[in-house]
């Protein structure tokens, strides 16, 4: 059986490089890039005030208190998005508010507070307070250098990036394609829910969980309707698949029983199986394929088992196909509030629930068809065949995208 290392390096490696396309930057929340970008302008673009207040030279009111106020004449008002075009003389001053550009001559702003005008002679103003050089001025290029990089290639694009690459005038952006992934359930005993179930029928839930998971993974579902267990019936719902989606996930059938149809039709479709069972629990029955330039994951049916095996195997192939530079889990350090025992033979992926302080609890019962304790469940442990973790060990937690 395949280590889960050596599984995840065989699906990425078969994995394409990304194809790229440009798009406006409002709409690349959670894209990949495709190529480093570097900074338009300088950020801020010019020196400018911090403070509401008046552009002084330092000189001019180095001796200025409550108590002895210095008094200069104003020579005019710079507004936000104006330009002045004049230079400050000596015992002049100009009105300037934040964000303002600094006029020449200029190498002091002292705010507004520190000032006062008698309403008979608004040319007047007293400065209250000394300013050192450069007081209350935000140079330009103090925060990016014009050149500098501001996002890498394979880089992922959440709400801070987009903010610092439209700071620096980035108004279009080069971003991989997404892959679609069409998503199906097999089994004859599954109903949509929302529908009356017969006797031995169940709700099919698997779809309804990978479908935003494939989401977040920057994949575009494509909900294709439950197959029953037939041989012609998986065929042709995997035909179907292959034609209208990059890469098909699919869940269930993928077995021993002799109702287990998914390699045998993705094979009699000319698919090509790339390898079948990974070493891990829960999950084992993984099998990864790819038909000519498409992709197969054919995760087992039971919900926790489809749940893990995605984020494990199909998560990183979706990252990988966007160019992502991280293709693993999130994951933070925790501290076991409680033993995690493994007494199998494979590497057991537990479901564990990890407080704010970094305190890790079992989530519940650990059983591949519970959805209650994966619901409860906020992280993974990795705990290696026959052994327990102790109370108090360090471990990782591997986190997924709510
Ligand atoms: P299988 O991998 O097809 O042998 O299914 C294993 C178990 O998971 C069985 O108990 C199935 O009924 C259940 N199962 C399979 N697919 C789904 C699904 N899409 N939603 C809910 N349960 C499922
Ligand atoms: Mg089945």
């Amino acid at each position: 059986m395949l280590e889960l290392e050596k599984a995840l390096e065989t699906v990425l490696a078969s994995i394409p490089a990304p194809k790229s396309e440009t798009i406006p930057l409002a709409d690349a929340h959670r894209r990949v890039t495709t190529v480093k970008v570097v900074a338009a302008t300088d950020l801020p673009p010019f020196d400018n005030s911090s403070m509401d207040g008046y552009a002084v030279r330092s000189k001019d009111v180095a001796s200025a208190s409550a108590q002895k106020p210095v008094s200069l004449t104003l020579a005019g008002r710079i507004a936000a998005g104006e330009n002045f075009r004049g230079t400050l003389s000596a015992g002049q001053c100009i009105r300037i508010f934040t964000g303002s550009p600094l006029p020449a001559g200029a190498d002091a702003v002292v705010m507004q507070e520190d000032t006062r005008t008698d309403a008979d002679r608004p040319h007047d103003i007293q400065f209250l307070d000394s300013a050192r050089p450069w007081e209350n001025i935000r140079f330009h290029g103090e925060d990016v250098k014009r050149g500098a990089v501001v996002v890498h290639a394979g880089d992922f694009l959440g709400p801070v990036q987009l903010g610092l690459l439209a700071a620096c005038g980035t108004g279009r952006i080069s971003v991989a394609c997404r892959p679609s992934v069409a998503l199906l359930a097999t089994g004859s005993e599954l109903r949509d829910a929302g529908s009356e179930l017969a006797p031995g029928q169940i709700y099919e839930s698997n779809r309804a969980a990978l479908a935003p998971l494939i989401a977040v993974a920057g994949g575009l579902p494509k909900i294709f309707p439950i197959v029953p267990d037939d041989a012609d019936s998986t065929r042709t719902a995997l035909l179907h698949a292959l034609a209208d989606c990059d890469v098909v996930v699919t869940c269930g059938g993928v077995s021993v029983g002799e109702m287990d149809f998914v390699k045998r039709a993705f094979e009699e479709l000319g698919g090509h199986l790339q390898f079948w069972k990974v070493a891990i629990r829960p999950g084992k029955p993984f099998v990864f394929g790819h038909h000519r330039e498409k992709f197969l994951f054919g995760l087992p049916g039971n919900p926790v088992s489809a749940f893990v095996t995605f984020l494990l195997l199909a998560r990183p192939a979706l990252l990988r196909w966007q160019g992502a530079a991280h293709v693993g889990l999130p994951a933070s350090t925790g501290i076991l509030a409680e033993p995690f025992s493994n007494p199998g033979e494979r590497r057991h992926f537990m479901r564990a629930s990890v407080d704010g302080g970094g305190k890790v609890h079992s989530a519940g019962a650990q059983a591949a068809h519970i959805l209650s304790s994966l619901a409860l469940a906020n992280g993974l442990i990795d705990v290696p065949p026959k052994t327990t973790l102790p109370i108090g060990a360090t471990v990782q937690v591997l986190r997924w995208e709510q």
